[in-house]
C-alpha cells in the first residue's frame, strides 16, 4: 500500500516533505516523489495521509495501483 505523486500535476512546492512520518517523500528532477517500499499511507501513524492534507494541488496525491 503506497500513494504516488501525479508528476504532471505537482508544482514542487515541498509541502509535503517535512509531514511524512516514514520519512518517504523526496525531489527528483523538477518534482517531488514518494518511495514506495516505505509509504505506509500513515497507517499506525495518523488517520489520514498526511501528504495528501499538506498538498495544496486537488488529485495530485493518489493511490499507487499495486
Ligand atoms: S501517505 Fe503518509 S507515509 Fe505515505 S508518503 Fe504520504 S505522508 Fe508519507
Ligand atoms: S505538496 Fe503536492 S504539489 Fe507540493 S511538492 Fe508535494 S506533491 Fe508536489
Amino acid at each position: 500500500m503506497a500513494l504516488y505523486i501525479v508528476a504532471e500535476e505537482c508544482i514542487s512546492c515541498g509541502d509535503c516533505e517535512p509531514v511524512c512520518p516514514t520519512a518517504s517523500i523526496y525531489e527528483q528532477g523538477p518534482t517531488y516523489v514518494i518511495e514506495k517500499s516505505t509509504c505506509t499511507e500513515c497507517e499506525g501513524d495518523f488517520d489520514k495521509p498526511q501528504c495528501v492534507a499538506a498538498c495544496p494541488v486537488d488529485n495530485c496525491i493518489l493511490p499507487l495501483a499495486s
